[in-house]
């Protein structure tokens, strides 16, 4: 029988996330993340523990089969690879950020601007499509540095909450991409490799699934039935059964995270009462 390998970070910002989703996918790997490789017992998968930065590099050249990386970091390194799921976590932007003290009117200012960034890539391409013609300075660590020591008048980098400008004296004036992690593949597996890979995807999707969505009980008052099951559609349509007690019904149903605490608040004017909330632990539709 043949495996799958998939490339994960070694350690950094997506490796927990990316082995709890292969354990909540139901894969088991041999201890951890400490060694190079780890085999699954009981999926047919072998995780290689690399640089984030060198993932995008490792399934192009298929020395493994998929890998799990930002998608910042695939679009920097160019490499022709398919996205075959986007998985919701290290959510992060791109952005241009300059100097609090600076006026911002528009991107025209930073022509003849020296732009320090550990992504010359997509900043050059994003720079040649705004028609701005400004220095790219690579450094590969602390670009939020760069304006303070007067090495650069504007960064080009990761932002999550913000904080990181702020506490450098930087506003962010110019999101340049999204990005989130993502599971990518060299397109062109084998066929028992695709349907490993296929198998892999729908437990993730199930996880994925069952993470923003919530088990729903609650007691409502049957002469107030028809407007409570409105609220709540469920997956097909939510599940009722007669409590004991005369003229309660229990209704039973699946609600997405979104719209959760706007469906609560409607379900309590409606008299629903002894409203529990459960997790879902998986999700297959
Ligand atoms: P490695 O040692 O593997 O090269 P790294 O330092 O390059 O690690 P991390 O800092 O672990 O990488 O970030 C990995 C990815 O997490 C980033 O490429 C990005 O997609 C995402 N990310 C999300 N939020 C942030 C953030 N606040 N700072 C940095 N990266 C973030
Ligand atoms: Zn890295």
């Amino acid at each position: 029988m043949e495996n799958i390998s998939i490339g994960i970070q070694k350690s950094g910002r997506l490796s927990e996330k990316s082995l709890d989703l292969l354990k909540e996918s139901g894969i088991i790997l041999a201890n951890g993340s400490r060694k190079l490789l780890s085999s699954s017992r009981n999926f047919p998968l072998e995780a290689v523990f690399l640089r984030d930065d060198d993932i995008p590099q490792y399934v192009f050249d298929r020395v493994t089969d998929v890998g799990i990386v930002g998608e910042n970091v695939v679009r920097e390194k160019g490499h022709d690879l398919q996205i075959v799921e986007r998985l919701g976590f290290a959510r992060c932007r791109m952005s241009i950020a300059l100097p609090r003290s600076v006026d911002f009117g528009s991107l025209d200012q930073l022509n003849g601007k020296r732009i320090a960034t550990s992504y010359p890539n997509i900043l050059e391409t994003f720079l040649a499509e705004t028609h701005v013609d400004a220095e790219i300075h690579v450094i590969s660590g602390s670009v939020e540095i760069a304006p303070g020591i007067g090495l650069a008048d504007a960064i080009f980098d990761i932002v999550s909450t913000g904080s990181t400008l702020i506490s450098n004296g930087l506003k962010e004036v110019e999101v340049v991409m999204e990005s989130e992690a993502v599971m990518v593949t060299n397109p062109g597996l084998s066929p028992d490799k695709q349907e490993i890979l296929e198998k892999l995807l729908f437990r993730i999707r199930a996880v994925r699934k069952s993470h923003d969505h919530k088990y729903i009980l609650l007691n409502a008052p049957n002469d107030r039935l028809d407007e409570i099951i409105k609220v709540i559609p469920g997956m097909k349509s939510p599940t009722v059964m007669p409590l004991a007690e005369e003229g309660w019904s229990s209704v039973h149903s699946v609600l997405n995270e979104n719209e959760f605490w706007e469906i609560i608040d409607r379900l309590r004017e409606l008299g629903a009462q002894g409203i529990l909330v459960i997790p879902i632990e998986k999700m297959i539709t």
